[in-house]
């Protein structure tokens, strides 16, 4: 076997195996300095579209180049896990909106276990080799090497865009010194569309570049502190994260229904009446919410939250 042979060969099986396990697509980069994203992230952070979110601009080397985050690092293998929970309701009709990859455990713990198992079986067919995985979870610019890899496009949304199934998984990376075939970028397909940028409530998006300082997710989700500077109609009653500029996206007609069932709502989550969000005790959500990614923002930022929301709703009753 050539040099060559053997590294598509390597690449092939990482590919089936990511696909066997369930993976929704998985694609592979030479790692090294993400060039054309450096002077991206150091315009965006220049701009402090990260607001309070520090950590982004913590790490920026490494952010940037896996092989100083894991040194050793020779290859990126990028994997989607899809989310999409179908054209189910994800709460009662009167309650606020959640984004949808909330709905059921959190992911970080789903996609790890899978990304272990993953590992293990690459290893177990190619031999021993060095590596760690990442889901969302360190100074990756996952979204740049996904496109690296070809899985997608990065639209004006900052969404990873497939051709093929649209923008609602996950991202994870396996960052590892064991060399493969690297795979290519795909074309731009967002064209002449501004959908996202016209949807978007809080005119977060500019061509190819978000304001997560102006985000629903940031406020929602991030920010520690009270919610300020933004009229709570615009919000569109999203109490955890928003989804709309994937609702509107042309190319989430091709998103198909996970088959993970660690994803599926609580029963009694999707059956909660607006009434009931609002009088949730810490004892429920702590019951309702023990292994989903809303533990994140805690009760308090929950309940904030719905209270923000609410707050719109008792200006409208107010001025009628
Ligand atoms: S998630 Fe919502 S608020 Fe954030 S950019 Fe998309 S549409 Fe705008
Ligand atoms: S809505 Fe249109 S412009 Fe926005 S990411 Fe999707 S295809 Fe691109």
């Amino acid at each position: 076997m050539t040099r060559s042979e053997l590294l598509s060969y390597r690449s092939s099986v990482v590919k089936k195996r990511a696909m066997d396990l369930g993976f929704y697509g998985c694609g592979i980069s030479v790692a090294g300095f993400l060039e054309t994203e450096a002077p991206r992230l150091e315009n965006w952070l220049l701009k402090n579209k990260h607001g309070k979110m520090a950590y982004m601009a913590n790490h920026f080397d490494l952010r940037l180049d896996p092989t100083k985050l894991e040194p050793g690092t020779k290859t990126v293998v990028s994997l989607l896990y899809n989310y999409f929970p179908g054209h189910q309701k994800t709460t009662e009709e009167d309650a606020p909106n959640l984004s949808r990859y909330a709905l059921g455990e959190d992911y970080h713990f789903v996609v790890k276990r899978k990304l272990l198992e993953f590992t293990e079986q690459v290893q177990d067919a190619l031999g021993p080799c060095a590596g760690r995985v990442f889901v969302d979870s360190a100074p990756v610019l996952e979204k740049a090497w996904a496109a690296k890899a070809g899985l997608g496009w990065v639209g004006k949304n900052s969404n990873l865009i497939s051709p093929k199934k649209g923008s609602y998984f996950f991202l994870a990376e396996w960052l590892t010194d064991m060399e493969m075939a690297a795979d290519n970028p795909i074309p731009d397909y967002c064209g002449d569309c501004t959908r996202c940028i016209d949807a978007c409530p809080t005119q977060a998006i500019e061509p190819y570049s978000v304001d997560g300082s102006k985000c629903i997710s940031y406020f929602t989700i991030e920010l520690k502190e009270a919610i300020q500077g933004v009229e709570p109609h615009v919000f569109k009653d999203w109490m955890f994260g928003c989804d709309i500029c994937q609702e509107v996206c042309p190319w989430n007609r091709f998103s198909e229904p996970h088959t993970e069932t660690a994803f599926l709502p609580k029963p009694d989550l999707i059956q909660m009446s607006r009434n009931e969000w609002k009088q949730m005790t810490q004892e429920t959500f702590q019951r309702v919410f023990s292994k989903s990614a809303i533990k994140r923002v805690g009760y308090k930022g929950l309940m904030r939250n719905i209270e923000f929301l609410d707050s719109c709703k008792n200006k409208e009753k107010g001025s009628l």
